[in-house]
């Protein structure tokens, strides 16, 4: 398998609409960008990987932009000619040449991951583990803002046997009227789905206090970072106290805050996603930290659309316990895709599709019409705001 050098680094940013309004605690958004990378080897194959950020550089600092950036003038240069399968030194010398940048890092990495399972013909999960699983059970972002409206979006996707887990995305309200909205949600739909609730950060230890526990009274299963990305001790003080499950997920990008939350047990759970962590293989390092640790894992998301979906699925289905099941459901907010075949959410699970490497093809005419560069002088987001 030795002998496939790289050869060449492309990158594209494609813009793709969403579904409905997608509201974060820092930005609301109608449609999202993501970045296409397309590693080729010098004997003639393409692995692909995907960068997303959550409508922008609020979550890590990167953006679409950036990412392109930083893969065409300072992670290419450094890996052509390089063996494919030499991530571990591929990644050594990128970060010698360039700090941070976790989400382009990822991309990379994700599209070398496709190659080395192409290559060898097995799936990715063949090479990250071996799959637990073959589908796991998905959330769906409740996140207009408006009780009644997602209390009947949540009733739509139930019947439609698609998702019957459902995570609300809170912090742009007052905290009272958040809490009182959650807590809506969470009757309407007790007996019928779980609920959980991601304040983004957005919350002190004060409003916590009064918060989480009636978060938890109305029957919410999970709270994810409710408080400061930098406040482990708090979150410490709150896993202890909050009878609901509390989940870090800005809190946890390298190894070493793994480590430190571990050390405090600042959390019952971690959010995993592959592009914080900077890339697969860095991310099944972090799952097992947090398994050594005593910490549930979840696999998370930037809402991705198809490749970087399939790209997570296929680490999902290697984790040994998801007890909160994932929430790799951007496949299904984007209106529009650049993959031949959609991501399948049945029996209220996503399901893994089989194939080599990452499993998934890029449907090269729905690149070249939703593609930045070719269809808009101004990103459409930017020209709304
Ligand atoms: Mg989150």
């Amino acid at each position: 398998m030795s002998g496939h050098a790289i050869h060449s680094v492309e990158t594209i940013i494609v813009d793709l609409p969403l579904r409905r309004v997608q509201r974060f605690a820092a930005i609301g958004a109608d449609a999202t960008a993501v970045v296409l990378i397309l590693v080729r080897t010098d004997t003639g194959l393409t692995g692909v990987g995907e960068c997303c950020t959550p409508s922008g550089p609020w979550w890590s600092g990167e953006s679409v932009e950036s990412i392109k950036l930083m893969i065409d003038d300072h992670i290419a240069p450094h890996i052509i000619g390089k063996n494919v399968f030499d991530v571990r030194g591929i990644f050594q010398t990128v970060n010698r040449k360039l700090f941070g940048n976790a989400f382009a890092k990822a991309g990379v990495e994700m599209a070398l991951v496709d190659l080395q399972g192409k290559i060898a013909g097995v799936p990715a999960h063949d090479l990250l583990g071996g799959k637990q699983r073959t589908s796991m059970p998905c959330s769906w972002p409740l996140a207009t803002g408006d009780a009644d409206l997602e209390i009947e979006e949540a009733h739509s996707w139930i019947e439609k046997g698609m998702f019957n887990l459902f995570k609300l995305k809170m912090g742009f309200l007052p905290a009272e009227d958040d809490v009182e909205r959650a807590c809506a949600i969470a009757r309407a739909l007790e007996g019928k789905a779980s609920v959980r609730a991601d304040p983004n950060e957005s919350w002190d230890e004060a409003t916590c206090k009064w918060a989480l526990p009636r978060l938890a009274d109305a029957g919410i299963a999970m709270i994810e970072q409710p408080l400061a990305r930098w406040n482990l001790a708090g979150s410490a003080r709150m896993t202890r106290a909050t009878q609901a499950a509390i989940m870090l997920d800005e809190s946890v990008s390298s190894m070493q805050d793994m480590i430190e939350i571990g050390k405090l047990h600042a959390a019952d759970a971690v959010s995993l996603k592959v592009m914080k962590h900077g890339g697969l293989y860095a991310s099944r390092r972090i799952a097992d930290l947090a398994l050594a640790s005593g910490v549930s894992l979840y696999m998370g998301t930037f809402l991705e659309c198809s490749v970087g979906t399939a790209a997570s699925m296929q680490l999902a289905v290697t984790l040994e316990t998801l007890p909160f099941g994932g929430e790799l459901s951007g496949a299904n907010l984007v209106s529009e895709d650049i993959a031949t075949r959609c991501a399948r959410y049945e029996n209220f699970e996503l399901q893994l599709e089989e194939g080599v490497g990452l499993a998934v093809e890029i449907d090269d005419d729905k690149v070249k019409a939703l593609r930045r560069d070719r269809t808009y002088s101004v990103h459409p987001v930017a020209a709304a705001r």
